[in-house]
């Protein structure tokens, strides 16, 4: 790598480097811990799953000690901490229950679907906010269908190209600012 900007530039390297990633388990192999990493996230969009399982790894994750109240059936049936809605209503609507939102697919659910072994493999080497990007489009739809049109394969094609530069597309990307710790009370 070369750079000629200005003078913070690092000559030595770093001191302290973390050998490994982080481990919630490492010195805490309590049945909590043990039950929490193996707790599969599900009823939530992308993006709530992504702030629960960062929750659980950074031992930040509360369970609930009673279920709460649904916020549409108004019955005490939320078992999981941070849902606002029970796991059937959320179902019913296709929504979060989390944010409340509706769910979209991920990356994996459509490609599953599609059986598209092209898309497949150029999914595979793109950088997971292209992912992301092309995922929206796949969601958005006119008819609330999902799928992959030629348009959006051309789109595809062109972001495999431009891999490695940064991407002018008019999206704004909503899924940087993460992690977030607003809902620490609940
Ligand atoms: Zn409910
Ligand atoms: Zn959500």
């Amino acid at each position: 790598m070369s750079t000629s900007r200005g003078s913070n530039v690092r000559k030595r390297p770093q001191k302290h480097q973390n050998r490994t990633a982080f481990k919630n388990d490492l010195h805490d192999t309590s049945h909590k811990t043990k039950f929490l990493n193996s707790l599969e996230v599900t009823g939530v969009c992308a993006r709530c799953k992504d702030i629960i399982e960062w929750k659980i790894k950074y031992k930040k994750y509360k369970p609930l000690t009673a279920p709460r109240k649904c916020v549409t059936c108004e019955q005490k049936t939320v078992k999981y901490a941070y849902h606002l809605m029970c796991t059937q209503c959320a179902k019913d609507k296709q929504i979060c229950a989390k944010c409340c939102k509706p769910v979209e697919s991920t990356v994996a659910d459509v490609v599953e679907d599609s059986q598209n072994a092209d898309l497949k493999e150029m999914l595979k080497d793109l950088p997971e906010r292209k992912r992301r990007t092309i995922l929206r489009h796949i969601n958005k739809q006119e008819d609330g269908q999902q799928k992959v049109t030629p348009e959006i394969m051309a789109k595809l094609e062109k972001m495999l190209s431009e891999t490695g530069v940064d991407d002018d597309f008019n999206f704004s990307d909503e899924d940087d600012d993460f992690p977030e710790s607003d809902d620490q009370s609940i």
